[in-house]
This record gives structure tokens, sequence and C-alpha cells, in this order.
């Protein structure tokens, strides 16, 4: 029988994905019929959805199994209180190669101090030696599909790397895993670079505080490709002037894009990253959604799906 397929997406992905998603059907065997206009939401079975696309009420999605989220951060859908179906966030190999590959190089613009000879107008022959990889601890909260390859691929670079999760769950044994509150502090007193890979849920919510900051170690980094909500703005910019935390870049903010007249775009030590550490492939994600419906289709668990009660 053919499995209708509605994606509920912003029109501009339209046009990206119906190819990726067509060719994943066919190789998945899947008889999908895709549209992102159906004509009757009670014969929908499955919802492929992203924030600001058109559905914001499921009720009128009655025969749907599943909606299949193209993000990986869930926030804006996971409360929705007609939404009963499972709801399946998007863990895409291309989206964990994104945040890799951008958690890595800041960490090591930073590391390396690459900005000093990058702006030198003083032409200063400044030969400072920065230390190994060995020698920097990078703390990483979250260690979910994304936190988990970051803390592998710095921690492989020789990087000593704490993280610190909801479950006491370890990871590969060079890396110092924690968990509740005392893990936390002990996960920022150490942090000479802090790296947020948390989702936002009510729990995580302005975490990083002005207490929270002040237990960084004087100087260090703050680097968010999480969520604008895990900061709480006025407290990093108090940590930022008062020299606690030198540099803070931010990939995430909790109004984007970031307002004109927010002080973080003029701030010296502040660097703005427009939302783009790491996005959803089409091609892998698309893969990924038509595995999920493979699975509904023959009866098998879904994969990734969101825990409603904690959030993510
Ligand atoms: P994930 O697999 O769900 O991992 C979330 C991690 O956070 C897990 O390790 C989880 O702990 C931990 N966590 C959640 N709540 C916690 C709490 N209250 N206390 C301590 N740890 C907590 O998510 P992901 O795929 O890695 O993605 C993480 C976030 O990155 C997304 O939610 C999204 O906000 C953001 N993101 C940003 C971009 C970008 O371009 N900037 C792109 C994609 C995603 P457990 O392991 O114990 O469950």
């Amino acid at each position: 029988m053919t499995v209708n397929v509605f994606f509920a997406a912003r029109a501009s992905l339209w046009n990206i994905y119906r190819p990726a998603l067509t060719r994943a059907f066919a190789k998945a065997g899947l008889d999908a019929s895709l549209s992102d206009d159906p004509s009757d939401p009670r014969s929908v079975d499955y919802l492929i959805h992203a924030p600001n696309g058109p559905v914001t009420d499921f009720t009128a999605f009655t025969r749907a199994k599943a909606v299949l989220s193209l993000w990986a951060g869930v926030e804006d859908v996971v409360g929705n209180p007609t939404l009963v179906q499972p709801l399946c966030r998007m863990v895409d190999p291309g989206l964990r190669e994104g945040m890799v590959e951008w958690v890595t190089g800041h960490v090591l613009r930073h590391h390396l101090g690459m900005d000093a000879h990058i702006v030198n107008p003083e032409r200063a022959w400044n030969r400072k030696t920065p230390p190994l990889a060995r020698d920097r601890n990078v703390t990483i909260l979250g260690l979910g599909a994304l936190g988990a390859a970051c803390a592998e691929t710095l921690a492989r670079m020789n990087f000593r790397v704490t993280g610190w999760r909801r479950s006491p769950k370890a990871l590969a044994s060079s890396i110092v895993c924690l968990s509740g509150e005392g893990g936390l502090k002990k996960a920022l007193s150490s942090a000479e670079i802090l790296v947020l890979l948390l989702p936002l849920t009510a729990r995580t919510s302005n975490l990083m505080d002005a207490n929270r900051f002040a237990l960084l170690p004087e100087g260090a980094i703050v680097i968010n490709p999480g969520r604008g909500d895990l900061i709480v703005d006025e407290a990093l910019l108090e940590a930022l002037n008062s020299g606690r935390i030198l540099h803070a870049t931010l990939d995430v903010f909790r109004t984007e894009p970031l307002p004109a007249d927010h002080p973080f775009w003029c701030h010296p030590r502040v660097t703005v990253t427009p939302h783009i550490a790491a996005e959803t492939r089409p091609d892998s994600a698309a893969r990924v959604i038509a595995e999920n419906i493979r699975r509904g289709e023959n009866g098998l668990p879904f994969l990734h799906v969101v825990d409603r009660t904690a959030g993510y």
C-alpha cells in the first residue's frame, strides 16, 4: 500500500529535499507518495517537520504514525499539546560531520591563539608557542550525537576532554564523563575551552548564568553551537568584561537573526556566526527519514524518538 508522506517544512526546502527524499524512498523500497500540500490531512501517514513550516496543529492528522523532524533540536515542537504521535529528531551523519568540523576549527583557533597572527597591526614578532593539545582542557556540555562525536575527535587529537551529560554513561576511556550538579561544577572548573552542545529544555535553559560562569578558570573560552537560551547573555557579557572569559564564539542566539543592536555584534571579544555550525544534509537526512518510515511500516521501533518528558 502507498505510504503518504507530508513534507511539512518551510516552502523553500521543498525543492531541495524532494529529489533527495524521492531517491531515498526508492532505495529503501518504499512505495511512498510525497507531497508538500496533501489534500486531506487524514490520509497522511508520516509528517516530515521543521520549524517555521505550515503545521502548528497536528490534530487533523489522525492517521499519522510519526512526526519526523529535519532538525536535531526539537524545542519548537516537543511541547506541542496537539502532537500525540511519536516525534523522531534528526540524527544525521552529515550534520554530525559538520558540527565536528565547526567545533574542532573553533577549538583550534583558540587553542593555537591564531587571532594574534591574523590581526597584527603592530607587526609584533610575538613568538609565544601555544601548549600542545595534551596540555589543554576542553569541556563539552552535552555528550549526545553531536557532543560525543566532537569529544571523540578532540580526544583523538590529544586534548584532555571532559564531558557532562544527564545519564552517567561513559565514552572512550580517555574522556572524563560527568553528570549531576557536582559533575557540572567539576567540568566547568577545569574548562579552559568550554563547548555547549546541550539541547534546549526546561532544565538546560539559562544553565550558564553568572554563578556558573564564575566557576570557569580565568581566561576561559566559551564556544556555543548548542542553543542561545543555554546562556544568560548579560552574565556572559559581564564575564567577558571582567576578563574571566577571554573570548566567546557564538553560533546560536535567543533571537535569530541576532538583532543589529545586540552588544554581541560589536564586543571585541565575541565572534558571531549565523547559526551555521551544522546543517542537516538533504541526502544523508533523507536516508534517515526513509529508514524510519521503513521501520514504521514493518512494525519496528522508530529511531531517535524524543523523550517528551525530558524534552529532547
Ligand atoms: P542529543 O543527542 O539529544 O544529545 C543531548 C546531550 O545533552 C546528551 O548527552 C544529554 O545527556 C545531554 N543533556 C540533555 N539534558 C541534559 C541535562 N539536563 N543535564 C545534562 N546533560 C543533558 O542532541 P544532539 O544531536 O547532540 O544535539 C545537541 C544540540 O545541538 C541540539 O539539541 C541543538 O540544540 C544543537 N544543534 C545546533 C546546530 C547548529 O547549527 N548550531 C545544529 C544541530 C544541533 P544524555 O546523553 O545523558 O541523554
